[in-house]
């Protein structure tokens, strides 16, 4: 979310401009990085990690034995992914996120985290109830399937691996890629059909 007039918002400009008018950073520096953080780095990586890991066995395979690996060919920009694992949901098994101590997440893979990701609320609660959290953020699970809750550090970082929504068998991987949301990946929604 983007709110221009936050005190931080200011304070960031304010600074951004006494660095580039000091000529200690330049304008277009400044646009690059914006522009790896909103049109290369960003869960449409991930999102062709999952759609491929749906259609191709093999791959899918190797992502979960070792995703910092498979990861490593893409050459994804971003980094923090040097130790990054999959975990694959079924109708048994879910898997969620978090980073209990800080906001530890892989940006090569997903972007910057959300907001609620860092928040103290997420980060204690999505452990002592997650069933309750992920219902409250729209994910209503069957009693029957057990959440399993992975704790991200700066050592390791996890991707979920969302369970592929029936009647996709036509689409293609790129079609399939589109469905894939930031969420999905981190455990808090499922990829449904629009
Ligand atoms: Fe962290």
């Amino acid at each position: 979310m983007t709110d221009d007039t936050s005190p931080q918002s200011i304070r960031t400009e304010a600074i951004e401009s006494l660095l580039i008018e000091k000529a200690l950073l330049s304008a277009n520096a400044v646009d690059a990085v914006i522009t790896t953080y909103t049109e290369r780095v960003g869960p449409m990586n991930g999102a062709k990690l999952v759609a491929r890991a749906w259609t191709d066995p093999d791959f899918k395979a190797r992502l979960l034995v070792d995703a910092t690996a498979v990861v490593e060919e893409y050459q994804f920009e971003g980094g923090q992914v040097e130790k990054l694992v999959v975990k694959e949901c079924d109708p048994f098994q879910h898997h969620v996120v978090v980073c209990t101590l800080c906001s530890c997440y892989p940006w090569a893979v997903l972007g910057l985290p959300p907001s609620w990701y860092k928040d103290p609320a997420y980060r204690s609660r999505i452990v002592a109830e997650p069933r309750k959290v992920l219902s409250e953020m729209g994910l209503s699970l069957s009693e029957s399937t057990h959440i399993n809750v992975w704790d991200s550090s700066a050592e390791i970082r996890y991707l979920v691996l969302p369970q592929r929504p029936k009647g996709t068998e036509t689409l293609s991987e790129s079609q399939l890629a589109k469905l894939v949301t930031r969420d999905a990946m981190i455990g808090v929604a499922q990829v449904n059909l629009p």
